[in-house]
């Protein structure tokens, strides 16, 4: 292992702080990471030296801007393993990805009577655009469940997937469970029936490698802010014979190369999918994100959150009434539990005052929850900036609040 994980830290100063007068530890970064120092430092740069709009040409500092904006995209395609620059797209996030897709794919590919098959453990994010959808093309939705240890069970896409069957929208990782799915095995089966896939790698970018082509992704989701990057900036990779194939999702400059009141022609990849001022600033820093991601060796990253995980949680099954929702092997650093007999809001709000950061509640993830009969619940999330000793903070506050309200 070559991670130095106290000299990673340090490109993260907002973990060295106190909050209540307790060293803070922050178990929330599936909801949003920290940002490395080099994203804010060139978020300040842009702003102080040469910032201007993009892609207008119009001077020093709007080409300045324009070169380094296009030269993220670049970034991000290598990042992905992309075949072209032209099959990313830049988006707010990975709400927008989705919603994009679900719309201009709709409209392309989707008629009435046809299905899309959502995983059961999918985010919000990937429900409810497929919905809207469906609904609109007069379309249905067809859910691919998971078993109790949070398995998805990939052997009903046989049954489940029928010559309607257009696109199966999945997550590389759960938000909740922390599977991490066989997306590889589950695209290959897609498309020996025809079917394309959606992958939603917003909890995954940061701490699997992902190779698109290898993974033959018909589209591939993911979020900045999840990456140590900034928020307001996602992506879409999309394969470019069906981006091609698809209309605009939003209208305006930029995505046009033409317009007169009689007609207007598009723009061609990946613009005209990138309607009006973009989040310039944020794609720029996002672009260091990229950068300190790539400085770090992948999977020296998922073996040491991945340690983290098991660490954790043979600590946590050491707690009386302790019940951890995902317990599969192969899975990412994300523990959603509850405590019998403890609520969760009391637990959050009380692990808060003792320093240490968590997210509680239903997790976007209503099915989810409903699997396991939880009204909410209490998750802990890892990332490479993580240690063994707050993982000791962890379970030791925690112990002290079993102990007080049970
Ligand atoms: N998909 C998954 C798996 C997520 O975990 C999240 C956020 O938590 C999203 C989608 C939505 O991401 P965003 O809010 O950045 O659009």
């Amino acid at each position: 292992m070559t991670l130095d994980i106290a000299r990673i830290r340090k490109d993260f100063p907002i973990l060295d702080q106190q909050v209540y007068n307790k060293p803070l530890v922050y178990l929330d970064s599936a909801a949003s990471s920290q940002k490395a120092l080099s994203v804010l430092k060139k978020e300040e740069q842009l702003h102080l030296e040469y910032y201007g709009n993009i892609h207008r040409g119009a001077h020093f500092m709007a080409d300045q801007a324009t070169n380094d904006f296009e030269a993220v995209r670049d970034l991000t395609k290598d990042l992905l393993g992309a075949n072209s620059r032209e099959e990313i797209i830049f988006t707010k996030g990975t709400t927008e990805s989705i919603n994009l897709v679900a719309f201009s794919f709709g409209e392309a590919f989707v008629n009435a009577g046809d299905e899309i098959i959502v995983s059961e453990m999918e985010h919000h994010a990937n429900i409810v655009p497929w919905q809207l959808m469906a609904a609109r093309k007069g379309a249905k939705i067809v859910v691919l469940p998971f078993d109790d240890h949070g398995r998805l069970e990939i052997e009903k896409l046989d049954e489940l997937m029928t010559s309607k069957t257009k696109l199966i929208a999945v997550a590389h990782v759960a938000n909740t469970l922390g599977t991490i799915n066989p997306v590889k095995q589950i695209i290959a089966k897609a498309h020996q029936a025809g079917v394309k896939v959606l992958v939603d790698g917003a909890q995954a970018i940061s701490h699997l490698k992902v190779d698109v082509q290898d993974l033959d992704a018909d589209f591939y989701v993911f979020s900045a802010h999840k990456m140590y990057g900034p928020n307001g900036v996602g992506v879409l990779y999309g394969k470019k014979e069906l981006l091609n194939q698809m209309p605009p999702y939003q209208s305006g400059g930029e995505m046009i190369s033409e317009v007169t009141f009689q007609k207007t022609s598009f723009n061609e990849l990946p613009y005209k999918f990138e309607a009006g001022t973009p989040n310039i600033t944020g794609v720029i820093a996002f672009g260091e994100a990229i950068r300190y991601l790539q400085s770090l060796a992948m999977d020296e990253v998922a073996a040491y959150e991945h340690q983290l995980l098991e660490y954790a949680t043979q600590k946590m099954n050491e707690i009386p009434g302790m019940l951890i929702f995902g317990t599969q092997k192969e899975k990412s650093g994300v523990i959603t539990f509850n405590i019998e007999g403890i609520h969760p809001f009391d637990l959050g709000t009380m692990l808060d005052k003792m320093g240490i950061a968590v997210r509680t509640g239903r997790l976007c993830a209503d099915p989810v929850m409903d699997h396991f009969q939880q009204p909410a619940t209490i998750r802990v999330s890892f990332a490479v900036y993580n240690t063994l000793e707050e993982i000791d903070q962890f379970i030791e506050a925690l112990k002290k609040l079993v102990a007080m309200l049970s």
